[in-house]
């Protein structure tokens, strides 16, 4: 399961609060990268700045 190296939340702690730890999580959790892709990728056409985007949450 992977964890958040900055602020120590897992992937699990996400799914059940629904709140990321810090904007780093979205780098290092693999699992939430993926699920961030599918959930924005659709919405979001082919969006200028998707990455910063993810950042600012
Ligand atoms: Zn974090």
């Amino acid at each position: 399961m992977s964890k958040c190296p900055y602020c120590n939340t897992s992937f699990n702690e996400i799914l059940q609060t629904g709140f990321v730890g810090c904007s780093h999580c979205y780098q290092e959790i693999d699992e939430l990268k993926v699920s961030l892709k599918k959930m924005y990728g659709e919405k979001k056409h082919k969006g200028k700045s998707a990455k910063k985007d993810y950042g600012n949450i």
